[in-house]
């Protein structure tokens, strides 16, 4: 399934009303059975109110409550469209690009965009990584963009990425590089019986006394980028060029407290790499069910 084109989108969503109804469908559905007097049957929309009414007893349902859109005063249609800007560009939207798109406040903007990372990052969620026969590369990067006046790795916070070979990447905003940070999501998130690559950070050191893995090390410091054995982490440090170079040219700089959302954008788009229109689909119809 390839990406939608604008003209499509529009098609598809030509009002705040379809993409009401639209909402109601993915989260209900056709003969939703009603909560308040347990039949099934028809929801018409209800008159002037962003919700719809049990065809047997009354009862209203609201589609927005419970997800993103809740208490958002801006028209669902552009939030879909702040969604397909997601799914256009290949290194994130600022808040300054969608406030121009989209006609909002800075503010507004600002807010959409961090509420729908928030929402890929439910979406995308963190299924367990490798298993018998699996590889998973390991490996950190030092990412927050570029801030004035700072230097070295000042403002900028670490993430963990974990990236099973021709599968999914998961990652994790860490305080530090030390054993006792990184190993907890190792365990926690990659099965046993996975082969694990990484370069020769002294916490992955004590992997290779781990019985449920077994630890293959590249030396970076020795300009080896493929060991002897076919151990790489050029995968996950890819993923990583890719979500710093997204973050410089787009955000310039993020704070650390906020990184995380970007580093989860970038993981949802990158498991979706094998189909690009799941991406916009995904985010439009994975909410909680009614
Ligand atoms: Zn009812």
């Amino acid at each position: 399934m390839s990406k939608q084109t604008i003209r499509q989108f529009f098609t598809q969503f030509s009002d705040d009303d379809t993409c009401l109804q639209h909402l109601f469908n993915v989260r209900y559905g056709d003969n939703h059975e009603c909560p308040k007097c347990n039949k099934a049957g028809n929801w018409p929309r209800l008159k002037g109110h962003k919700a719809f009414s049990c065809q047997w007893c009354g009862h209203h349902i609201h589609p927005m409550a419970g997800t993103i859109y809740q208490g958002s005063t801006t028209p669902l249609q552009l939030w879909f469209y702040a969604m397909f800007l997601f799914t256009k560009s290949r290194n994130g939207v600022s808040a300054k690009e969608l406030e121009r798109q989209l006609g909002v406040t800075y503010k507004t903007a600002w807010r959409i965009g961090h509420k729908i990372r928030e929402h890929m990052a439910r979406v995308d969620g963190d299924k367990p990584l490798g298993g018998a026969g699996k590889a998973v590369e390991i490996d950190e990067a030092f990412i927050g963009g570029y801030e004035k006046g700072a230097t070295g790795g000042k403002g900028k916070a670490i993430v963990l990425g974990m990236l099973e070979k021709g599968g999914d990447i998961m990652t994790k905003v860490v305080p530090n590089r030390q054993e006792f940070t990184l190993f907890p999501h190792i365990a926690g998130n990659i099965l046993p019986g996975s082969e694990i690559h990484t370069d020769e950070l002294a916490a992955y050191k004590n992997l290779k006394h781990e019985i449920t893995y077994t630890h293959k090390t590249v030396v970076h410091s020795k300009e080896e980028y493929v060991g002897s054995e076919g151990q790489t982490t050029n995968g996950i440090e890819g993923f990583f060029m890719h979500l710093k170079r997204a973050i410089e040219g787009t955000h310039i700089w993020v704070s650390p407290k906020h990184l995380a959302k970007y580093a989860k954008e970038a993981e949802f788009i990158y498991n979706r790499r094998k189909n690009q229109g799941a991406i916009l689909t995904d985010l439009l119809t994975c909410f909680p069910k009614g």
